[in-house]
């Protein structure tokens, strides 16, 4: 329901009013009937917003006052790092250099590019302990399903065809499995042990020499370091299966320990959360994938080498899956990452990882006396309460998070791991100061006393948005397709 009366585009129309002018035509016209078939031409006009440019500005920016972003306020959302985009990021990626040049143009009038490039992949090779990294993978899951295929490459140039199995925590993000089943691969599902780790017992009855590889998260999604990392990569590697790292959350281990020093022959990194690229409805994502040195050969094409002359694609590589994205990765979220983890350096990332899992800690111990905690632990990044004690109360979790916005904030991440009744899954990354984690805990420990007190008002909840609760899934269902006037 409408609280304001916001017009929409249509209604602000104006027979006659235009936002644009065209310099005139100094082309022969053409026909539209000369290019196209009648069918895909359009018989009616286009039902058109008619405004001035003035208007429609206008029209946008109120809009975009109502959206939350990381720049308007915290967004503690789980899993997804949504950590503040320094500005220089932007300035850098906007170099005439950067932001003008084509991907078709020649080499040789590209190397200040190409070695950004190389020298971003050098950085993640140290960053991850792998041995070589593409950047071509446009986001997370496309990063998951080129190190996949690679996996499978490799088995198949072994003869070793009988490797059909994935395996895959239950607490995994759900890209994981998605991610395997795409590379043509069967999942199977290892249980998470009392503890929040992967049980050890259920892992081993389940590998074998149909074992492909194990796809695994650490610290895991429920914001846990794996111990005994090293013992589960040597039982995969024992039955020639690989492990796989999924990294789109480097937040809790860059500079502190690395997945190579685990025991991981592949990783995806996401730039776009890690290494500060905007994400979201905020643009692009970027995937790099790193390998040990036996995945090398079946790395995407081309792949960017250094030779004497300059920076060059090497498409001369007879083993490799083949190309996994046009051009040669989203370059502009690359350029970002590259500037981050510059103007860092090796101590600023150190600190980032410490502060990332210090201010999930501070958290986690403010909350755990109003919250379900289910893992005891410290935690490293992020953390996952449960929502169970107020549910018998009548409250769900999807309540304390429509809630959350009458504070102003983003809700965490809900219902997800999966294994968490009534999860919340808070992360609250490095950039965020005392102040603003103490404000965020406040309005959940309030949350938590009207939900004893007064639950119709969490219940009912958000009270003071642009549009009451929505329905969670009629806009997908039913899409409006068309405007029609009332
Ligand atoms: C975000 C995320 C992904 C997927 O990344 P996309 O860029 O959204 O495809 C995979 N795994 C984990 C743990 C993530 O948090």
């Amino acid at each position: 329901m409408h609280k304001d009366n916001q017009p929409l585009v249509f209604e602000l129309t104006k027979e006659g009013r235009t936002g644009y002018s065209l310099t005139p035509l100094d082309v022969p016209e053409v026909a539209l009937t000369d290019i196209l078939p009648t069918a895909f031409i359009r018989q009616e006009e286009a039902e058109l917003p008619e405004l001035s440019e003035l208007d429609l500005m206008r029209h946008y920016t109120a809009l975009s006052n109502r959206n939350h972003g990381v720049d308007s306020g915290f967004y503690p959302l789980g899993s997804c790092t949504m950590k503040y985009n320094p500005k220089i990021n932007e300035s850098v990626a906007r170099f005439p250099g950067f932001a003008h040049i084509h991907p078709l143009q020649d080499e040789s009038t590209v190397q200040g590019a190409m070695e950004l490039m190389y020298d971003l992949q050098e950085h993640l090779v140290e960053i991850t302990g792998m041995d070589e990294v593409t950047l071509q993978p446009a986001a997370g899951a496309h990063g998951e399903w080129t190190a996949l295929m690679m996996i499978r490459a490799f088995h198949e140039a072994n003869g070793d065809v009988q490797r059909t199995k994935v395996l895959v925590p239950d607490s995994a993000h759900g890209t994981n499995p998605a991610s395997a089943t795409v590379a043509g691969f069967d999942t199977v599902t290892i249980k998470t042990a009392e503890n929040g780790l992967v049980d050890l017992a259920d892992l081993r009855t389940k590998v074998g020499e149909d074992t492909a590889a194990l796809m695994l998260t650490n610290p895991n999604t429920l914001g846990l370091f794996e111990e005994d990392i090293l013992e589960i990569t040597d039982i995969i590697h024992s039955v020639g299966g690989k492990v796989y790292y999924d990294g789109a959350n480097l937040n809790a281990v860059m500079s502190k320990v690395r997945p190579g020093d685990m025991g991981f022959d592949c990783v995806h990194l996401n730039l776009h959360k890690t290494f500060t690229g905007p994400h979201g409805g905020g643009g692009p994502g970027s995937g790099p994938v790193g390998v040990k040195a036996d995945l090398i050969p079946y790395l995407p094409k081309p792949v960017l080498v250094k030779t004497a002359e300059g920076f060059h694609f090497d498409y001369n590589r007879p083993q490799s899956i083949g190309r996994v994205k046009p051009y040669y990765g989203n370059f502009g979220i690359n350029v970002r990452a590259y500037t981050y983890i510059r103007t860092m350096g090796p101590d600023g990332l150190k600190a980032v990882t410490e502060f990332a899992v210090l201010n999930a800690n501070y958290m986690m111990r403010r909350l755990e006396p109003y919250f379900e905690l289910p893992y005891k632990q410290h935690c490293k990044h992020e953390f996952v309460l449960s929502g169970s004690r107020q549910k018998k109360l009548g409250v769900r979790t999807l309540d304390i998070a429509k809630r959350l916005l009458d504070f102003g904030y983003h809700p965490p991440t809900t219902y997800f791991p999966l294994n968490v009744e009534e999860a919340l899954m808070i992360e609250p990354t490095e950039t965020e100061s005392k102040e603003t984690l103490d404000e965020f805990c406040d309005a959940m420990i309030q949350i938590a006393g009207e939900v004893e007190t007064n639950p119709e008002i969490v219940q009912e909840a958000p009270h003071t948005t642009v549009i009451n609760r929505l329905d969670e899934t009629r806009a997908a269902r039913t899409p409006i397709l068309r405007y029609t006037k009332a």
